[in-house]
């Protein structure tokens, strides 16, 4: 009977860590892991408010806020982005991306898959359902649902948008009502289709658009920018860019090997692009691509979404994002520049989506013009997506 009782008072104990555990980490690693160099509100110039405020489709390529506890319905202080704070920003559509997997010690040049994964730890202290403690394939689907969860509380002002006629619906709707946003969903690594191309369907079922092969690390579909292999697709890896090119689904080549993008490139015959990242012409590291890669990508119809963080990108941050879009437009034309935040990815952002403003002034300080400045912020993100999205 004493037994019991002790056991009775330790079990409640270690529910009660557990309890006010779940409650206060998840907001402080959000806290700390996504911050910001500038607190809002941010100062620009009239100049160029008035053309950021006239932009009609502002499109930002990657974004990590599914992988937190924060309800994105709500207004944060924490954090990168939501949707009052995308409305705030006039940001038109935002990719979602999916991570499932993060080796511990994560680095740019040399990552395995076998470190302790930190998203294990991190679903247990959030409380996620016990299915996404142990699978991958889990863990895409439960943050998919999430964002179909939080479109659905959002009274028709957020649209997950999954083929052409909902991008339609989306700019027809904004036409009346500005406050109507969007967000497409996308898969940072092919690790969670746990090497079964059934699952690479469900996920499509689950709304899932986008994919980018690898993440930090080798997987079934191939070689990482991170990884120990460097080489190109695996046979598996072939057989799911086949089945995205036939469900007309996003290729992102983020975080892949230079074989594995030639791979691809010479596989697929659509446009794909590379949703966050940076150029070796500016910052020469693996995380970046190549002259080579960024004139084939853009020769074929593709985007380069631009990622704002250390390393991508050259400090200061806000030039660092405009020496990098002024390099790629030097070797590649304008027509393939995108936004590709990284928000929300574990890192320091040079301000938050109602900043965007301020990169529109260093736009124009560094001699973009309005065309130009339209098309980077969005308009090529928009004629992107009608053409290659599903009917
Ligand atoms: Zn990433």
């Amino acid at each position: 009977m004493k037994k019991t009782k002790w056991l009775f008072i330790v079990v409640l104990i270690l529910t009660g860590i557990y309890v006010a555990t779940v409650f206060i980490f998840p907001v402080k690693l959000d806290r700390e892991q996504n911050k910001t160099k500038l607190l809002p509100p941010y100062k620009v110039s009239d100049k160029a408010l008035a053309l950021y405020n006239s932009l009609d489709f502002i499109a930002d390529l990657h974004c990590d806020a599914l992988l937190w506890s924060r309800d994105l319905t709500i207004k944060n202080s924490i954090g990168h982005m939501d949707f009052p704070r995308m409305q705030d920003a006039n940001l038109a559509l935002q990719a979602f991306t999916i991570v499932t997997k993060v080796p511990k010690g994560q680095n740019f040049s040399k990552n395995t898959g076998e470190s302790f994964d930190m998203m294990t730890l991190m679903n247990f202290l959030q409380a996620r359902p016990i299915s996404n403690w142990f699978s991958l394939f889990e863990r895409a689907v439960y943050q998919s649902q999430k964002l179909h969860k939080m479109a659905a509380d959002y009274n028709d002002e957020f649209i997950v948008v999954k083929n052409a006629n909902d991008l339609n619906r989306l700019i027809t709707l904004r036409k009346e009502n500005k406050h109507v946003v969007g967000g497409f969903l996308g898969l940072e690594g092919g690790h969670c289709l746990e090497g079964k191309i059934e699952n690479l369907e469900k996920l499509y079922q689950e709304g899932v658009r986008m994919v980018g092969p690898t993440h930090f690390f080798d997987n079934e579909l191939g070689g990482s920018a991170h990884g120990i292999s460097k080489e190109g697709l695996s046979d598996f890896g072939h057989k799911v860019i086949q089945r995205m090119d036939e469900l007309d689904m996003i290729i992102d080549l983020s975080h892949t090997s230079p074989a594995m993008i030639d791979d691809i490139l010479a596989q697929t015959r659509r446009p794909v692009l590379v949703s966050h990242t940076g150029v070796r012409g500016t910052m020469d590291n693996p995380r970046n691509l190549s002259d080579e890669h960024v004139r084939q990508i853009a020769a074929n119809g593709g985007l380069i979404g631009v990622a704002f963080f250390k390393g991508a990108v050259d400090t200061p941050l806000t030039k660092g994002i405009v020496d990098t879009m002024k390099y790629i437009k030097s070797i590649a034309g304008v027509k393939c520049i995108a936004l590709g935040s990284d928000y929300d990815g574990s890192m320091t952002a040079p301000f938050d989506v109602t900043g965007l403003p301020l990169l529109v002034e260093e736009l124009l300080n560094q001699g973009f013009k309005e065309d130009e400045i339209r098309a980077i912020m969005g308009e090529n993100v928009k004629q992107f997506m009608l053409k290659n999205l599903p009917e």
